[in-house]
């Protein structure tokens, strides 16, 4: 993987020209359209229920009332027997915004949540080179700064059965790998099922390693709740983040720019979990839930 396409995507996405793409905005509509774009560019294909590749509703909430949307796309799976079945990848798009204060008021949201689009993307155009048996759904959300909106509305309204959806693999903040534990991944709730072994095993004998959030600290072992994994999770989806780093002192800060982002460590997490998605897609089988939640 070239780590200038994940840049590229960083960069385009977290510049200051979009006023850190809050929901909904002028400015999210362009990153969507972006999005649609760069889907159209790897040869995904829109899904029925979206035509234009957008859900689209209020997904500010009523607080943040006016339209922005979901931005999905299909990867369809080799195998007819069972490309029905799919691989949830998604990422949040949006961000806070701007935020009166100090010199820079733009809160570009580089690592949080840029990386994991461009992350998404990515894996999309190495699995696009070697479809699995099954299909992989990729999702975009708009309003997970409001509160998981877009994510919440998806699970109340998916586009295609979630009983379906053989696991949500979620990015978040993958462009910051500890200097000190390269290859390192974490995953929310990691302990509640079985999918970071499912994903460790698809990285046996290379440097990625998985460990659950709470080994990191208890910042981010509460995570789990607090992403777009959690909605889909209620509805019984085997749905968890994975992130790398710390959430630290860049964390909703105007200072998370895409030039502090090392995206060579980057290439290394995520061409690991592209392989863990594809191992998703080929298994038979499934991960499964060992403490649901609630
Ligand atoms: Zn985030």
């Amino acid at each position: 993987m070239d780590p200038r396409r994940l840049r590229e995507d960083v960069e385009r996405l977290s510049d200051d020209r979009l006023r850190g793409r809050p929901t909904p905005s002028p400015e999210l509509d362009e990153a969507a359209a972006y999005l649609v774009q760069r889907f159209a560019e790897l040869g995904l294909e829109p899904l029925a229920g979206a035509p234009d590749h957008r859900q689209r509703f209020e997904c500010g909430g009523d607080a943040h009332p006016g339209p922005a949307s979901n931005v999905l796309a299909l990867l369809p799976g080799r195998d007819p027997a069972v490309a029905d079945q799919l691989v949830m990848v998604s990422a949040h798009y949006d961000h806070v915004g701007e935020r009166p204060g100090g010199e820079d008021s733009i809160y570009n949201g580089a690592n949080d949540d840029a990386s994991g689009v461009a992350a998404m993307l990515a894996i999309a155009e190495l699995l696009a080179a070697s479809p699995p048996r099954r299909s992989v759904l990729l999702v975009a959300f708009c309003g997970e700064e409001r509160g998981l909106l877009g994510s919440t509305h998806y699970a109340a309204h998916p586009l295609l059965p979630l009983d379906r959806v053989v696991a949500q693999v979620n990015l978040e903040m993958l462009g910051r790998p500890d200097p000190d534990a390269p290859g390192l991944a974490w995953i929310t709730g990691m302990e509640r099922s079985e999918l970071g072994e499912w994903l460790a095993a698809a990285n046996v004998g290379t440097e990625l390693r998985f460990v659950d959030a709470m080994e990191i600290g208890p910042v981010e072992g509460g995570a789990f709740e607090r992403s777009d994994n959690y909605p889909l999770a209620l509805q019984g989806v085997v749905a968890h983040s994975v992130s790398t780093g710390r959430l630290d002192a860049l964390y909703h800060s105007p200072d998370d720019e895409a030039d502090t982002l090392d995206y060579e460590g980057m290439a290394v997490l995520v061409e690991g979990i592209a392989r863990g998605v594809h191992h998703l897609g080929e298994a038979q089988g499934q991960p499964g839930w060992i403490d649901p939640p609630e």
